[in-house]
């Protein structure tokens, strides 16, 4: 039935993925502009303490504003920048202006920022963000970079990348953990300290053991290992309850807030406090 496959098994005259291909091309080209043009802005979600729904920290998730497209997610934009290299210069956009702005707070929060597996290919990444902590004034304590899993699998440069951050009091954790293919065994010799379980095992979260089942294993094998969990993705009261039951410590989700402006952040997170 496949007629004509080009060598990536994709249909060379399938019109939809030439037009994706372009598109991808000239969002690549304009992306290379996107940091100097100002085009990047950053999100913050809250991370609260599921216990009282008290605020502990954020995660910086950068959006880019487009000039004629308006709003793109970073589920389009991250994967091109990742290909063409520009993502170097936009985790450190994104890392600076989420230091910048959590000193700005002084709020006693953390900020949790992403990190692309290809920015921890570059040998100068450690140097750089310590460079970012110290024109900031930020505290590492209050820094967390987050990677994935698949990130890490048999890299031994980012690996020893990671134990230089935790070195200088930055902590790690593990974004989307259960989604990857990093087996349990190769965990525990991770230089890490906290697991973010994935939002598909939040969704499965419906009362019933077979429903708990992942997340359970998961902050099982977290409190062996003596690293905190972060439950993504919290959309119901439900599910929030189910997680404090099961032990979850910290969570994350549209319960609690979406990804909001810097200057919403405040009044959401700490209502009683003057703004
Ligand atoms: P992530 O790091 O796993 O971030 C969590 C994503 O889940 C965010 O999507 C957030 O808006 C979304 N989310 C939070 N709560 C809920 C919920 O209750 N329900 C649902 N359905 N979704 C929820 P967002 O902001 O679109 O970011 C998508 C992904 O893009 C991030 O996933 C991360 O992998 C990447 N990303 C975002 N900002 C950056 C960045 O500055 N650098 C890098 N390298 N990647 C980034
Ligand atoms: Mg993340
Ligand atoms: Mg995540
Ligand atoms: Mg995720």
């Amino acid at each position: 039935q496949a007629k004509h496959l080009g060598t990536h098994g994709v249909s060379l005259h399938d019109p939809s993925m030439i037009d994706q291909r372009r598109a991808d091309a000239q969002l690549g080209e304009e992306l290379a502009d996107a940091v100097a043009n100002d085009e990047l802005t950053v999100l913050y979600q809250p991370l609260v303490d599921l216990a009282d729904g008290r605020p502990l920290g954020v995660e910086a998730l950068v959006r880019w504003e487009h000039p004629y497209l308006g709003t793109v997610s970073p589920t389009r934009f991250i994967p091109i920048a990742e290909r063409t290299g520009v993502i170097g210069a936009i985790g450190m956009a994104v890392l600076e202006t989420a230091c910048r702005q959590l000193v700005a707070w002084d709020a006693g929060l953390y900020v949790s920022v992403n990190l692309s597996p290809r920015q921890l290919s570059e040998p100068s990444l450690v140097q750089e963000v310590l460079a970012v902590l110290t024109r900031t004034g930020m505290d590492p304590a209050n820094l967390v970079l987050e990677i994935t899993e698949s990130a890490l699998v048999d890299d031994r440069t980012a690996i020893d990348m990671l134990a230089a951050f935790r070195s200088h009091g930055i902590r790690i954790a593990v974004d989307d953990f259960g989604t990857g293919y990093s087996s349990l065994h190769y965990l525990t010799r991770l230089p890490i300290d906290i697991l973010k379980i994935d939002r598909s095992f939040v969704a499965e979260l419906n009362g019933t053991p077979e429903g708990a089942g992942i997340a359970d294993a998961i902050l099982r094998l977290s409190q062996a290992l003596h690293l905190t969990t972060v439950a993504e993705g919290i959309e119901t009261t439900a599910q929030a309850a189910e997680l404090r039951e099961l032990g979850c410590v910290i969570g994350q989700g549209y319960l609690f807030a979406k990804p909001l402006p810097a200057d919403e952040v405040l009044s959401v997170l700490l209502p009683s406090s003057p703004s």
